[in-house]
């Protein structure tokens, strides 16, 4: 039924257009070329801003043919035609620093048609790549059409005519978007729309007053009006989000519908007595996503959920009850953290945490009431390692804590029951498959993320898991006020962070200080008191800036004034772990009364005594890494202090990210601001998504409710009809989307 997208590209527009299009694009089918939409659309009656094409990339853009003269070449036979061509926009000092703004050249060889051609005052759409040499911006090999014969409008009257926007094409550099569109409008003429099943049900498409299918591929492809293109946009645009949102609406049915093995709650278990012995109250948050818990790994379908909360609002806890139960239950439970250091962390804490109720496979034997928890990661000691997974498999272990690699490794277990994924970012949905083929009856799932995201990015890359939420803080924790240092404009301000440090510490406070590197490697000096000029330093000839590290930051408090005979000690991952257990004793003793660390101490510590963070070179941190950084002063009680200590000039990209950090406490809306300044590609990679990796038309943030309203629509269709036996449409987009390989399988085949 679906049969005229798939159909062989040859067969609609001949052997050898179709060969072109294989070659460059790589699609062989109908429904590739239709849905391969054009990028943007130009404005055949205004010049593109020659300031804002990108250099060296593949680019199509209207110019001005300014001038052109053609000499001989000496050397040999031949000659070269200049060119130069404009966007109008007058002259003056450009961003890229080039000799005449707004200006390209280009140099043809032989080149009889460009001659001919581009003689000054036309206009023409040229497509190649911009480069910049020796101080000037030229396009090298472009290909050219003249847009005031445009070949395909004959007739047209002019006003029309330039009203009428021109598809850009992602283009390559042997296939100009001129060339793709001239194969597409063949296309529109010879393909059998009425034989394409729409993905969209019909009730939807009426009532989103959507254009139909066919009209919609004329009009993204060949629109006579911007308003043309727009509302081709919008329908492809929600059928993208339906089709994505419906794949994943099937996949939660699919998994809702396994059988697990239910762990009901026993009433004189370990849990009951870890509530008892909890030295605080669960906030109502922890409260009600307990129950919620508690409710779903008593039944026998898998939970699948994710646990979305602030820093610091308590997850561990939540998990550790849930965890419990499972063990109360007969059954296993396995935390798996992104790295080594977090897994050792979170070994400690749970450990601590549970005092009397856990023991570890050294202590064996200290009474039956206990759960053993065992950390199984990679740099285990051999004989330590096998034993762990001895105490797995045997089920001797209760609780087992690792990184995901002891998943892929030989390991087993007895009766896996519950697996808690911290830190969910690293982990696709292909892992969490894996994890899930590692107990014989599908487990239960809690995925947690230390970074709350934003409800659209939970909604397509955890579309398959059910959301909590903790979004309130235990009592006590006082607010966090963040600054930015910056050392450009205020050189002096850097022995003032000393001083501070000192107020913190004589009032009886600790100070932690972040730095991006361990050590300072063979290049020298750097202090952090001695003010850089940044931007020389990043563009100099001695590339790139010296970093603060903690063995150079270490030194250099010694002999800083502010700080004479405050105890300091340093903190990383490449210290002997038991120096690194004594540091963090001493520190939590309050004994050490300044910490110089990496961002070992990102997560896990927790010391209420510690009042103000130091971050050197905090631009070179991502916005979640600081936001978890600061998490960890304000927690006793003491209002916290952070300060973001930056080289960087204001102004530079990098200090937004700063900015943001500084201007708000709500993790919420850093995520929101972290994605507006990352690319969408970073978060929607292939293994998140689990599918194509390319949202074509969909952009997470600005279509937020698109993407909710093809929620809503899809756990409808899908509710109704499971296996989507009448949503033959629907069926097949979701297939094509899932699985991008299909192509080219079906044209073997
Ligand atoms: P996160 O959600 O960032 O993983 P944690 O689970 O590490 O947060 O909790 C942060 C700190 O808050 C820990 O020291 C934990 O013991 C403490 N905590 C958790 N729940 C409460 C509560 N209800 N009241 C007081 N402190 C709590
Ligand atoms: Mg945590």
């Amino acid at each position: 039924m679906h049969a005229e997208l798939e159909l062989g590209l040859e067969r609609r527009i001949g052997k050898r257009s179709a060969a072109v299009i294989e070659k460059h694009l790589g699609i062989t089918t109908v429904g590739g070329l239709l849905n391969y939409f054009p990028r943007r659309y130009l404005n055949r009656g205004e010049l593109t801003p020659i300031s804002e094409v990108p250099l060296d990339e593949d680019v199509t853009l209207i110019a001005r043919v300014v001038s052109s003269t053609t000499r001989q070449m000496r050397a040999r036979r031949g000659s070269i035609t200049d060119v130069v061509i404009s966007d109008d926009a007058g002259t003056g000092p450009g961003p890229r620093g080039g000799a005449l703004p707004g200006t390209l050249k280009i140099s043809f060889f032989n080149a009889y048609r460009a001659r001919a051609e581009l003689q000054p005052g036309r206009r023409a759409l040229f497509s190649g790549k911009v480069t910049r040499y020796a101080g000037s911006l030229g396009l090298t090999n472009p290909d050219f059409q003249l847009l005031d014969e445009d070949p395909d409008t004959p007739g047209m009257d002019p006003e029309q005519l330039a009203a009428m926007p021109i598809p850009i094409y992602p283009a390559t550099a042997k296939l100009t978007s001129w060339s793709i569109q001239k194969v597409v409008s063949t296309l529109l003429d010879t393909a059998e729309f009425e034989d394409i099943d729409d993905p969209l049900p019909a009730g939807i498409a009426a009532r989103e007053k959507f254009l139909p299918v066919a009209d919609a591929y004329r009009l993204i492809h060949a629109p006579q009006t911007p308003a043309d293109w727009q509302r081709a946009r919008d329908r492809f645009r929600y059928q993208e989000a339906l089709v994505l949102q419906s794949a994943l609406a099937r996949r939660r049915a699919q998994l809702a519908a396994e059988e697990a093995t239910a762990r009901r709650p026993v009433a004189d278990g370990l849990l009951p007595a870890f509530d008892r012995q909890l030295p605080f109250t669960l906030t109502a948050g922890q409260a009600a996503v307990g129950k919620t818990l508690a409710g779903e790994l008593a039944q026998d379908s898998p939970m699948n959920r994710l646990l979305q909360g602030e820093v610091g609002s308590g997850k561990t806890i939540v998990a550790l009850r849930a965890m419990l139960q499972v063990v109360d239950a007969g059954g296993q439970a396995a935390l798996l953290a992104p790295t080594e250091v977090l897994a050792a962390q979170h070994y400690e804490s749970i450990r601590r945490t549970l005092g009397p109720l856990s023991r570890d496979g050294l202590l064996g034997g200290l009474g039956p009431d206990a759960v053993q928890v065992t950390l199984l990661t990679g740099s285990l000691p051999t004989a330590a390692r096998r034993q762990a997974m001895l105490d797995a498999a045997s089920g001797t272990a209760g609780i087992v804590i690792g990184t995901h690699a002891l998943l892929s490794e030989n390991v087993t277990f007895y009766d896996l029951g519950l697996i808690v994924v911290d830190e969910q970012h690293r982990f696709g949905v292909e892992q969490r498959d894996a994890l899930r083929a590692k107990a014989s009856r599908p487990p239960h799932l809690l995925v947690m993320t230390a970074t709350p995201i934003p409800r659209t990015v939970a909604m397509t890359v955890f579309g398959d898991l059910e959301t909590s939420v903790l979004d309130e803080l235990p009592a006590g924790r006082a607010p966090i006020s963040t600054h930015v240092v910056g050392l450009a404009e205020h050189p002096a301000w850097a022995s003032r962070i000393w001083s501070r440090a000192r107020e913190e510490i004589d009032a009886g406070h600790q100070v932690y200080v972040v730095c991006p590197k361990i050590g300072t490697d063979d290049d020298g000096d750097f202090s952090p008191g001695e003010a850089e000029p940044s931007a020389a330093d990043l563009e100099g000839e001695n590339g790139a800036r010296e970093l603060a590290s903690v063995t150079g930051v270490v030194d250099h408090l010694r002999d800083e004034p502010a700080l004479s005979g405050v105890p300091v000690a340093p903190l990383h991952g490449r210290q002997d772990p038991v120096l690194k257990s004594e540091t963090m004793a001493s520190f939590t003793a309050n004994q050490t009364k300044l910490l110089v660390s990496t961002t070992v101490i990102e997560v896990g510590v927790d010391v209420h005594n510690a009042t103000l963070m130091v971050i050197l070179d905090a631009d070179r941190f991502g916005i979640s890494q600081l936001h978890q950084l600061r998490g960890r002063v304000g927690r006793g009680g003491l209002p916290g202090t952070c300060l973001l200590v930056t080289t960087l000039e204001p102004g530079h990209p990098s200090r937004r990210r700063l900015d943001a950090v500084a201007a708000t406490t709500d993790g919420f809306e850093l995520s929101q601001e972290d994605l507006k300044l990352r690319r969408e590609g970073d978060i929607l990679g292939a293994s998140q998504s689990g599918g194509r990796s390319t949202l074509r038309l969909l952009r997470v943030l600005e279509h937020e409710d698109v993407i909710a309203r093809a929620r809503q629509d899809a756990q409808a269709i899908i509710g109704a009809d499971p296996d989507l036996g009448c949503h033959a449409g629907l069926a097949a987009a979701i297939d094509d989307y899932l699985n991008p390989e299909k192509e080219a399988f079906l044209e073997r085949g």
